[in-house]
């Protein structure tokens, strides 16, 4: 198959491995268990009685049932012990599928997607768009240096811990560098990932950059990269502001991002050291009026660096 699909291909090989690789151990327990006498012999005597009883239960004949299933019981207890001192066990003579639902193909006959898709989906688009969380800082690091922030600390905690959040879904960090709005967002990245949330975290520099991609990318490898930033539980976008301007791309890809997330309702949180008139000006009003929705709190922050205080 020779198309431009990169991203879909790729999530199919992948479930091709997967199948062939947990299928191909099976078979090669199988084979190796084959060449053992004691086990092909147990295993024909276990096949022999179970036909004797299915026979003997289906035309009613008059012999001892009970005995033969007595005998069959024991034969299984010698395999049980064969597999023991192979380090083996029952479930290791099928494939270990990694999803048990579809068997590693994605989707079922009726051709309806498996609910692994998005996951393998996410894996595969992640590691194509180069998308690596970076190593974010956690609440136990928040040491607030003035009453306001620790009152933002407790509401940040009260936010994952209300996670989905009903009423205010979206947070808009702003404020000058330097005031701890990446670092609110990264506890609070970390914290849901603990819960395992799925969550995306990114730099308005990566997002740019991920956008140009999805710029020149087929149809479908375009609807999966959308799907990607539009699906997981939680989006941080960092720094809003500091990425390049691109024309027709950064502000139409990013309203859509955000309005599509507002539809699903899937919280976000945005970074910024820009003013919402600023905002304004570089994104568009419609832009700003989806990110100020009512469903979005605006925090600004001010005083000293949480950054400072990590250790
Ligand atoms: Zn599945």
């Amino acid at each position: 198959m020779i198309n431009n699909d990169r991203i879909l291909n790729a999530v199919f090989a992948l479930y091709e491995k997967r199948k062939n690789d947990s299928e191909n151990k099976a078979y090669e327990i199988n084979n190796f268990l084959n060449t053992d006498k004691n086990w092909e012999q147990n295993r024909y005597q276990i096949k022999d009685i179970s036909m004797q009883i299915a026979k003997a239960e289906y035309f009613g004949e008059s012999i001892n049932i009970e005995a033969l299933k007595e005998k069959r019981e024991f034969l299984k207890q010698e395999r049980a012990k064969l597999l023991k001192s192979k380090n083996l066990s029952e479930s290791d003579l099928a494939p270990n599928y990694h999803c048990k639902k579809c068997n590693d193909s994605g989707y079922f006959e009726n051709g309806k997607l498996c609910e692994c898709f998005f996951d393998t989906l996410s894996t595969v688009c992640e590691g194509f768009l180069n998308i690596s969380t970076p190593v974010l800082p956690s609440f136990e690091k928040y040491i607030s240096c003035n009453p306001t922030q620790e009152k933002l600390k407790q509401k940040f905690i009260e936010y994952t811990n209300a996670f989905p959040p009903k009423n205010i879904k979206n947070l808009i960090f702003t404020g000058a560098p330097g005031t701890g709005k990446s670092f609110s967002a990264g506890c609070i990245a970390s914290e849901l990932k603990a819960k395992k949330h799925s969550v995306i975290y990114l730099t308005a520099v990566k997002l740019g950059d991920i956008f140009l991609t999805y710029h020149t990318a087929s149809v479908s490898d375009k609807q999966a990269i959308f799907s990607l930033l539009t699906s997981s539980d939680l989006l941080v976008i960092d720094d809003l502001g500091t990425e390049p301007l691109l024309k027709n791309v950064t502000v139409e890809y990013l309203t859509a991002v955000i309005s599509e997330r507002l539809n699903l309702s899937k919280p976000f949180i945005i970074t910024t050291n820009l003013s919402m008139d600023e905002i304004k000006n570089r994104y568009t009003e419609r832009f700003l009026s989806r990110i100020s929705s009512s469903e979005s709190a605006r925090i600004s922050f001010s005083g000293c660096d949480l950054r400072q205080k990590k250790n």
